[in-house]
């Protein structure tokens, strides 16, 4: 008998431990450990800050939803030990395992900016979104700042789909022309820490909506009383402060001393996998790719990557060699407006820089948003 476990049940880890539990003989165990029984879709918050969902529309619950033969527990995981091959919990007995799929996601690290917290509104949470559209109710017009506080950042690409949809929003609301909309971002250019080609194709829709980009600016501080921003060599005003949070691998990978020194882990790029029975993917894991650049922390990779440590898994459970590999590739769909949704394939292993390919914004691909969300609700209950 092998005993599977599945650590996370987020975007990778629900489907991979449902998947694996259908696909391996009855006799074996899979079990699945998670933390949080509500869990919230973080990509349709900006479609709840532009009106087009309510809270409870993007929330799922993972009470009593799974298959008979899935062993749920509802847990936080505190350690790891690979070479004994036990995991410590918060609240029961360590469990053991054969096999473990690491699929526990990034954490936000607060104190990193600690000031940022209740004088600007974090992008990245629901509470964040919240506080965002309470204060679009008295925002009447003046500097909407949106900071990138740091690399690498979770979903590279959310926070210029953000600034896209929140000037569409205040143009809906008649503020035209009474506000100026910058993102600061510690990079050259922007998204050229993911490639060139998304770089190119984000910077003529910053553009098009003239969405001011200030480059190069290191963020350092926040002075909430005069209202000012500090970046390393320059200052600047805000009326509304908008950000994304610094980020850190999650506790239990730092605990483990399975990460590197911040604490994602380390994989073998195709095969996924991590040292000892031990496989890891999407957030949790830090790949650098043939490029040189790092694979950006997106669900649409770990969406790709879920059949590929479906099926390296059972290979291991029933004794063959895991052969199935990651090829890099990946597919989203970037919201830029007006309803639009321009499709993006990536080939992140490409040698020379991650390749994308782009196909005409339109209407019709929203639909492909919409599938994308309604296939992670559904794995839940809604909520009352
Ligand atoms: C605002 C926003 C918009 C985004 N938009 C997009 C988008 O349009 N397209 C896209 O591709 N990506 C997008 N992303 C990124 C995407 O949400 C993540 O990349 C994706 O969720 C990663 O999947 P994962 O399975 O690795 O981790 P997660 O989905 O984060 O799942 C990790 C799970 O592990 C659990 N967990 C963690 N630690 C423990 C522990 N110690 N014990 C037990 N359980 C634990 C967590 O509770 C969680 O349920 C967006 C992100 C944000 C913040």
């Amino acid at each position: 008998m092998v005993k599977v476990v599945v650590l996370g049940a987020g975007i990778g880890g629900l489907v991979v431990a449902k998947k694996i539990r259908q696909k391996l003989p009855a006799g074996n165990q899979v079990i699945l450990i998670e933390k949080r029984l509500r869990q919230y879709f973080q990509p349709s918050l900006y479609w709840l800050m532009i009106g087009e969902r309510k809270e409870r529309d993007i929330y799922r619950n993972l009470a009593g939803v799974f298959p008979p033969g899935l062993e749920f527990i509802h847990d936080e995981a505190l350690e790891i030990k690979p070479v004994t091959k036990k995991i410590i919990l918060k609240n029961r007995e360590p469990i053991t395992y054969d096999i473990l799929v690491v699929a526990t996601g990034t954490e936000a690290d607060p104190a990193v900016f600690p000031d940022l917290t209740g004088v600007g509104h974090n992008l990245h949470t629901l509470e964040g979104i919240k506080g965002l559209c309470a204060g679009l109710n008295i925002f009447t017009g003046g500097e909407i700042a949106i900071v990138k506080t740091s690399l690498p950042d979770l979903c590279p690409t959310a926070l210029y789909e953000a600034a896209i949809l929140l000037n569409s929003l205040l143009i809906k609301k008649g503020l035209k022309g009474q506000y100026q909309l910058t993102i600061y971002t510690p990079l050259e250019r922007p998204l050229i820490e993911v490639s060139n080609d998304l770089n190119k194709c984000i910077s003529k829709e910053l553009d098009r909506h003239q969405i001011r980009v200030k480059t190069a600016s290191q963020f350092e501080s926040i002075d909430p009383a005069a209202q000012k921003l500090k970046f390393t060599g320059f200052t600047a005003p805000y009326d509304l402060l908008l950000y994304a949070p610094v980020y850190k691998g999650q506790t239990v990978i730092r605990n483990s001393e399975l990460g590197d020194e911040s604490g994602w882990m380390p994989v073998d790029p195709q095969y996924l996998y991590a040292a000892n029975d031990l496989f890891a993917m999407g957030d949790s894991t830090i790949i650098k790719t043939p490029s040189g650049k790092y694979l950006p922390m997106m669900g649409a990779v770990t969406t790709l990557q879920k059949n590929i440590i479906i099926s390296n898994v059972l290979a291991l459970a029933t004794g063959s060699l895991p052969d199935k590999k990651y090829k890099g590739y990946a597919s989203c769909f970037f919201d830029v407006g007006a309803g639009q949704v321009k499709p993006a394939f990536s080939n992140f292993y490409h040698q020379k820089d991650p390749a994308y390919y782009f196909l005409p914004a339109s209407r019709w691909w929203r639909i492909a948003r919409r599938l994308i969300e309604y296939d992670w609700l559904r794995q839940g209950k809604p909520i009352k």
